[in-house]
């Protein structure tokens, strides 16, 4: 399992940034809140926790010390920028082990590359979150609130969406996130194969011992062999119900989509 420990920065009585009508504070909520939403919908060996969750204040100690007591692998700080430049930055602390380094350099490319801005590195910083924290730690600086190209795109949901994705993308490959599966769609048919032969004697002896068994097999050919099918079910429960019965009588079935 891979605890993943976000942290959106500032919030409550410390507004962070400001500028072109936006807050610093409710941007790193908003982009923690879609990054947390996407690890936890999308990937099955992953937890999350937050130093924050709504618009209150944390102390900077007490961000460090939450990730560092719960044992985190991965320490995220989320960020605006402000000061008139424009794009994305990452830092780090500058005396880590290199294992931070290595993350720095997957999370940071991932998150350039889907919301193309203006590249301005991979930083070293004494930040005190990056500096007290005893895992991994990365902090990012999403763009300028005082830049107005840079307020606009920070005002549009879907650019904020791809923000959490390039951060969602770096930290699953990062820590090598394994998928949810995906359901198949309604409508699918769930087939069950007994056996497929490039030989049709062997598939005929299938159909036969099958018919033998009670069962209304179907012979068909597809991709060169011979595939014999015993059922076919919209229900998934339904058909690995049959596998069992099948396997009980010595038969090796399969669902095939
Ligand atoms: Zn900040």
């Amino acid at each position: 399992m891979v605890k993943v420990f976000i942290d959106p920065g500032h919030g409550g009585t410390d507004p962070g940034a400001v500028g072109n009508g936006l807050q610093e504070k409710n941007l790193t909520l908003t982009i923690a809140r879609l990054i947390r939403e996407m690890l936890l919908n999308e990937f099955v060996n992953v937890e999350v926790r937050m130093s924050r969750n709504s618009d209150i204040t944390v102390s900077l100690a007490e961000r460090s010390t939450l990730a560092n007591n719960w044992n985190a692998n991965y320490f995220l700080s989320i960020h605006i920028n402000a000061g008139g430049g424009t794009g994305f930055e990452s830092y780090i602390h500058s005396s880590v082990p290199s294992r931070t380094r290595q993350l720095q350099q997957v999370v940071h490319p991932a998150i350039i590359s889907e919301i193309q801005v203006t590249n301005r590195g991979q930083k070293n910083a004494n930040f005190a979150v990056l500096r007290n924290t005893s895992m991994p730690a990365i902090l990012t600086e999403n763009l300028f609130i005082d830049r107005t190209s840079d307020a606009n795109l920070l005002k549009d949901p879907s650019f904020l969406n791809r923000v959490a994705r390039g951060h969602v993308n770096g930290i699953a490959q990062a820590f090598n996130l394994q998928r949810k599966p995906t359901p198949p769609p309604a409508g699918t048919l769930y087939k069950i194969q007994a056996g497929a032969f490039s030989d049709k004697a062997n598939a005929d002896r299938m159909v036969s011992r099958l018919r033998a068994d009670g069962y209304n097999p179907y012979l068909y050919q597809e991709g060169g062999l011979w595939k014999v099918q015993v059922g076919a079910f919209s229900n998934r429960t339904n058909a690995e119900d049959l596998i069992s019965e099948l396997a009980r009588k010595g038969y090796q079935a399969a669902i095939v989509l």
